[in-house]
C-alpha cells in the first residue's frame, strides 16, 4: 500500500474531529512530501535535529508536532515555528519554551504528558502534578498554552490493559479541562493501538508505521 493510499482509508476510518498527527521520524523528506500533496499538513517528530533538518527543506505550511522527550536545551531550535509540543514532563521544560516562545514573539501550545503506563513509563508527569502546574502556570508562563494532555500506553498486546490506562488518562483530562476552554486535545493514540484510543476518547491520535511503513 502507498502513503496515499494508508492515509486514506485512515481518513475514512477516523471521526472528523479527531486529528491526525502522522509520525515520519526515521522517514525521509519525500515521503512526508507524498502525504503533503495529499493535503496533510500535521506532522509528528521525536527528535529536535531530524525535526530541523526536515522543516527547513518543506513547506512552511506544515504543521510540525514535537512527540518526544525534550532538553530544555534544544527548546530554542524549535520555538520559531513548532505548533504543538506534546512530551512536556516538567515545570522547567515549560519554563524554557515561555522563554523562547517569548523571545519569538508567539505563544507556544503544549500538551502536559501524563505516565499512564502501568509498566515502562520512563517520561510523563503524575496527574497531580500536571494539576498543579495547570493551576499555576498562566501568570507565570504567558507564552505557553496548555491545550491538553498526552499519554502512550504500555506497549503490550494485553487489550484491556490499554483500554484501562486510556480511561485514566480520559478521566484526568475531563477533570483538568473544566473551567478551561482552551484546554481541548486529548493526544492518546498510536498505530497499534489509535482504535481504543478512540472509544476511550482521544480526539489526537499519534500515527507513524500505519501510514508509512515500518521503521528499523
Ligand atoms: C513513534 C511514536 C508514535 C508513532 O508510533 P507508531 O507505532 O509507528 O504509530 C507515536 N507517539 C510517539 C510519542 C512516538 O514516539
Amino acid at each position: 500500500m502507498s502513503i496515499r493510499e494508508n492515509l486514506q482509508s485512515l481518513n475514512q476510518i477516523l471521526p472528523g474531529e479527531v486529528t491526525l498527527v502522522a509520525v515520519s521520524k526515521t522517514k525521509p523528506t519525500e515521503d512526508i512530501l507524498e502525504a503533503y500533496e495529499c493535503g496533510h499538513r500535521d506532522f509528528g517528530e521525536n527528535r529536535v535535529q531530524e525535526m530541523e533538518e526536515k522543516a527547513k527543506d518543506l513547506p512552511s505550511d506544515i504543521r510540525w508536532h514535537l512527540i518526544g522527550h525534550l532538553q530544555r536545551n534544544k527548546v530554542k531550535y524549535i520555538a520559531p515555528y513548532v505548533s504543538l509540543i506534546h512530551s512536556v514532563d516538567s515545570e522547567s521544560l515549560l519554563k524554557e519554551i515561555n522563554k523562547q516562545a517569548k523571545r519569538n514573539e508567539r505563544i507556544i501550545d503544549c500538551l502536559l504528558q501524563i505516565k499512564i503506563a502501568e509498566e515502562d513509563s520512563k517520561f510523563g508527569m503524575e496527574e497531580a502534578e500536571a494539576e498543579k502546574l495547570l493551576s499555576e502556570y498562566a501568570d507565570k508562563f504567558p507564552h505557553v498554552r496548555i491545550t491538553g494532555l498526552m499519554g502512550m500506553g504500555t506497549f503490550t498486546d494485553d487489550a484491556a490493559q490499554t483500554r484501562r490506562e486510556f480511561q485514566r488518562l480520559k478521566k484526568a483530562f475531563d477533570k483538568m479541562k473544566k473551567d478551561r476552554p482552551e484546554f481541548t486535545v486529548l493526544s492518546m493514540g498510536m498505530s497499534d493501538d489509535y482504535p481504543i484510543a478512540l472509544e476511550e476518547g482521544s480526539n489526537m491520535v499519534r500515527v507513524g508505521s500505519l501510514i508509512f511503513g515500518s521503521r528499523n
